[in-house]
């Protein structure tokens, strides 16, 4: 599937119900997301995926829509149940599984050909994006995670394996004030390939 075919097959992923602050829940866009799959097919990556911290499914629905089988992980089971339902909707349920787990406690055997992830930024709970980090080298060869602009040097120094590929990108996060406002603001990122070491 081409990453334009895969980005508007995407579109039809329901997001989150209620967003959770405390758990960092912003989905990463179908464009992004075809565009960092696109990049893992391109590199021979897909073939067995664990998408840590799955919110809603998009990044583990879009492997296997090229083709990958799946398991999505994931503390939310309000989250779990829309990605099954994206799952049918998509027609990729026989391909992806859903658990429900604690990427820090991981309720999976290692052997995983990738992980892909758009992990919390670690805006509401310091250090968050360390355990998913760590977790993804633990059980996958090569790790797609999704970063704050500028996390090169941090990510670089703190992994055990090696960054090979890197793009820029924008994710939208919506805040919610009282009175039912709410505001999308558009937040630069960076995505990286590693290596686990
Ligand atoms: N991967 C989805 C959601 C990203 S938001 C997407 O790209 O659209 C981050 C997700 O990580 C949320 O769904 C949140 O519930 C989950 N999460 C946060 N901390 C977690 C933890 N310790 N273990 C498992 N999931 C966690």
């Amino acid at each position: 599937m081409r990453r334009r075919k895969l980005a508007i097959a995407l579109e039809a992923v329901d997001g989150f119900t209620e967003p959770r602050p405390e758990l960092e829940q912003y989905e990463t866009s179908a464009e992004l997301a075809s565009r960092l799959l696109h990049l893992a097919d391109q590199n021979d990556d897909l073939g067995s995926v664990v998408d840590l911290g799955c919110g809603t499914g998009m990044l583990s629905l879009g492997a296997a829509l090229l083709g990958a089988d799946s398991v999505g992980v994931d503390v939310d089971r309000d989250a779990l149940s829309v990605a099954v339902e994206n799952a049918g909707e998509l027609d990729v349920d026989g391909q992806v599984e859903f658990v429900r787990g604690d990427v820090g406690a991981l309720p999976l055997e290692a052997g995983f050909d990738v992980a892909v992830m758009n992990p919390p930024f670690g805006a509401q709970d310091r250090g968050a994006d360390r355990v998913f980090l760590e977790a993804a080298e633990d059980v996958a060869d090569v790790v797609y995670s999704i970063h704050n602009e500028g996390s090169m040097e941090f990510v670089e120094g703190f992994v055990d394996g090696e960054m090979t590929h890197a793009f820029e990108a924008e994710i939208s996060i919506d805040h919610r004030f009282e009175f039912h406002e709410e505001e999308v603001r558009s937040v630069p990122v960076e995505v990286y390939r590693i290596e686990s070491g």
